[in-house]
């Protein structure tokens, strides 16, 4: 396996030194399973000033749908075919279809009655139940044989830096037969890997992670945590890989608590950073993929600008797709080391 990087420098003169020499490092690396590259720069201390949450969060739950008073009534219901019960419920958590649809079955679970819940009271076990609801969304649309019913996918884009645009903490929960164009990339990427080498990329990147330690936080459970090699996210992206699941629906009760308990754990890492948003994403292959591992990745999202409100994407990210990290993943993964082993 390869970890290939470009080590490159920029010489300006400085103008906070009487235009002194000086020279600035950056470097370009490669995801060693697509190749993809993103760079490393910036290199800025990872801390963020965090807002007025009261001011942010003020006067949103009066027309929340998804608060406990309207969610019933205002959410739409499924066909009789997918649930004849109208919408999925598991405790104070509702399961209903996406009114903003981006394929043909989509569906929003929301996590519970609490309109506002800050990232660190977010628990363990809410995760697990909220990902367990949305597993019965999966089985039942499995077992309808759906056409769509390929990819078993739960993103979570939590407050609005990450995209979300309601404060009410929820999950977006879809099966599609189109593979979003990351994962689709990873897949064939990986099919080509498990071709060439005869052995699953996904085993042997977590089994080059552990001999070098250089990004790996630690086992949880099947889940191996790790910091990605060529990050998406400005402040590093966490990558999860599940031993010997190839697919989202292969995930047992104990694998979601795993997943939870260790998003709890960054979730904790981060907030002492200042940072309040993130996106996560499964990625899955399907039953049969044996070259496929079931993983997710853990970004962290913040501001270029937090006084202007200036968002972590530009124009480089946008139509590029080429992306920047402030600072190496290997110290990320110091930084977020502490609170991983403290569970
Ligand atoms: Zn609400």
């Amino acid at each position: 396996m390869q970890f290939k990087s470009q080590p490159k420098e920029t010489h300006i003169l400085n103008p906070a030194k009487n235009m002194e020499s000086r020279r600035i490092p950056s470097e370009i690396r490669w995801d060693p399973l697509t190749g993809r590259t993103a760079r490393i720069c910036h290199f800025m201390k990872l801390q963020w000033p965090k807002p007025d949450f009261e001011a942010i969060v003020a006067g949103t739950q009066k027309m929340c749908p998804f608060c406990p008073e309207k969610v019933l009534d205002v959410t739409p219901c499924f066909t009789e075919d997918i649930a004849p019960e109208g919408r999925l419920q598991l405790d104070d958590m509702v399961l209903f279809p996406n009114i903003a649809p981006y394929d043909s079955l989509g569906a929003v679970a929301t996590m519970g009655g609490q309109h506002y819940i800050p990232m660190t009271d977010i628990t363990p076990e809410r995760i697990r139940d909220a990902f367990k609801l949305s597993m019965l969304f999966f089985r039942r649309v499995d077992q309808i044989g759906h056409p769509e019913s390929v990819y078993h996918i739960i993103n979570w884009n939590y407050m609005p830096p990450a995209g979300s645009s309601l404060i009410h903490t929820h999950l977006q929960v879809f099966a599609t037969s189109s593979e979003p164009n990351l994962m689709r990339e990873e897949l064939t990427a990986a099919k080509a890997y498990a071709d060439a080498h005869q052995s699953n990329f996904w085993d042997d990147l977590v089994a080059e992670e552990i001999a070098t330690g250089d990004r790996y936080l630690g086992k949880i459970g099947r889940s191996h945590w790790m910091l990605s090699y060529a990050p998406m996210g400005v402040a590093g992206d966490v990558l999860a890989v599940v031993d010997g699941v190839r697919a989202t629906l292969a995930l047992e009760d104990d694998d979601l608590m795993d997943i939870a308990k260790g998003l709890v754990r960054l979730m904790k890492a981060y907030d002492k950073m200042g940072v309040y948003s993130f996106n996560m994403n499964f990625f899955t292959g399907r039953p049969a993929d044996d070259f496929a591992r079931f993983h997710l990745l853990f970004s962290p999202r913040t501001f270029f600008n937090p006084s202007l409100g200036t968002p972590d994407i530009g124009a480089l990210r946008n139509l590029f797709n080429e992306t920047l990290c402030m600072a190496y993943p290997e110290e990320i993964k110091d930084l977020l080391k502490p609170d991983f082993d403290a569970g």
